[in-house]
């Protein structure tokens, strides 16, 4: 008989992975190459590294090596926060009264609050080994300045974020934080670069957008010496760092004896998501498994569920290279609402093309329905999550209530990839009854379509 599992699965440190996964590796059918706007051709190492660090475009560009050490010094600051959690969610299963098993591997329980610090702290290690001084960055809500915020300290990095100007006025706390661990925060769209100024100028008014402050800090990288730029998700090397999450959940499963049925986590860029399911989805190329894979993104940015798979820039100012993925459009700048780590308008090319190939599924939630998972969620498992996790929790509900209807006893693990605790103004609306949701019309899609590169791959898109 198989051993009860405990409520929380904390592996031995000496269990943190020595390498991450590279699950391009094991994909029959590969990601279609970034492309150089300028050449129209595969992006190379010398196209990337004026922008990025060189050993990162290595990184970016592999597609071959299976398993990629992971240097000491990152695992050493690893070891402050990791392994992480896997809690099985026992109370919520009674109250659902499901016969599934949920598990859940929570990656909150650090500073920053979220899976974000698993690429922050290897992007900062490798920029510092190369002799760079500074980084510049983007952030949505928060999280991800926050982490680098705390990497770069770490390292003696100096660091520029553009923070997009809704959340730079919504979450004081959070420019606060970041400027406690060094960080310097500007407001975007700003008039500190020529992106920001273009983008000012077209729309004064604008509460700025992801893309748009991926253009500034972009810029700000490539005209200043000794600075490159580092992006939080989307990136094959971001999705490579958060293997660790999924190496985690798959050795902590396997001394439990178990193996889900059901994976499931939230997609913004697609990171940890992509983290978690990497060894799962291994296991499915290799025909080992029949496991379902379930991406949770918000209706009012629903890049899988209504998106094309197209060639696009990452940024507004489209001065990045262009990536196939799942995309709004680089213009689209989706309604107001709180899960701003999910407001990017495309998603990471290696879940695009698993997705693209019917290797993953995808679901779209509205706000109301998120926050009552999340708070259903609070009550059970002790923990307030973040409203990006809550699409996670909230799909996981789902398919543990059609466990219920239908008599099986599935196991399910998803990815609570934070807590929320920067995002009360968001718990009050709702529960003040005032949350709106606004999803993209049709017709704002066909236009944020219309604006796709014309390049020959993108022809009868
Ligand atoms: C940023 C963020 C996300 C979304 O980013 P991905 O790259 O899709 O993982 C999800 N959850 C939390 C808590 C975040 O901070």
């Amino acid at each position: 008989m198989k051993k009860q599992a405990p409520y929380r699965l904390y592996l031995p440190e000496n269990e943190l992975p020595r390498q991450w996964y590279n699950l391009r590796a094991d994909m029959p059918r590969q990601p279609d190459p970034m492309i150089n706007p300028a050449t129209g051709k595969p992006a190379t190492l010398e196209d990337l590294t004026p922008v990025f660090s060189t050993e990162l475009v290595c990184q970016e560009l592999d597609a071959t090596t299976r398993y990629i050490d992971i240097p000491q010094d990152v695992r050493e600051m690893y070891k402050l926060y990791r392994p992480s959690p896997l809690i099985r969610a026992y109370n919520l299963e009674k109250y659902l009264g499901t016969p599934a098993k949920i598990y859940y591997k929570f990656e909150g329980n650090n500073t920053s609050g979220s899976h974000k610090l698993n690429s922050a702290i290897p992007q900062a290690y490798y920029a510092k080994a190369q002799g760079i001084t500074a980084l510049t960055t983007e952030t949505g809500a928060g999280q991800w300045g926050t982490a680098l915020a705390e990497a770069c300290a770490y390292y003696g990095l100096d660091l520029l974020v553009y923070m997009v100007k809704v959340s730079y006025q919504q979450k004081p706390y959070r420019k606060a934080v970041m400027k406690t661990f060094g960080a310097q925060v500007i407001p975007s769209p700003s008039d500190t670069t020529q992106a920001g100024r273009a983008i000012l100028a077209e729309n004064p008014d604008t509460t700025g957008s992801l893309g748009c402050a991926i253009s500034e800090a972009v810029e700000k990288a490539v005209t200043s010496p000794g600075t490159r730029y580092v992006l939080g998700s989307v990136l094959n090397q971001v999705l490579l760092h958060q293997s660790v999450i999924g190496l985690e959940a798959y050795r902590a499963l396997e001394v439990l004896d178990e193996y889900p049925d059901t994976v499931i986590g939230c997609a913004g860029g697609g990171s940890n998501l992509g983290g978690l399911i990497a060894p799962f989805m291994r296991d499915k190329l290799l025909g080992k498994n029949n496991t379902r894979f379930i991406a949770a993104e918000p209706a009012t940015c629903p890049s899988l569920t209504r998106g094309k798979y197209a060639y696009d820039f990452c940024d507004t100012g489209k001065i990045t290279p262009m990536a196939r993925m799942y995309t709004l459009g680089s213009g689209f700048i989706p309604s107001p609402s709180h899960a701003g780590g999910l407001r990017f308008h495309g998603m990471a090319p290696i879940l695009s093309k698993l997705y693209h190939d019917g290797c993953m599924e995808a679901v779209a939630l509205t706000q109301a329905r998120i926050f009552e998972a999340a708070t259903l969620f609070a009550r059970q498992e002790t923990i307030l999550p973040a409203p990006e996790s809550a699409h996670a929790i909230c799909a996981a509900i789902d398919e543990a209530i059609r466990c219920r209807e239908s008599g099986q006893a599935k196991t399910i693990l998803f990815g609570l990839s934070g807590t929320g605790y920067f995002d009360m103004t968001a718990y009050m609306e709702y529960q003040e009854g005032k949350l709106q949701d606004v999803p993209p019309t049709d017709a704002q899609l066909a236009a944020g379509f219309a604006a796709l590169p014309q390049i020959p791959q993108n022809e009868g898109i």
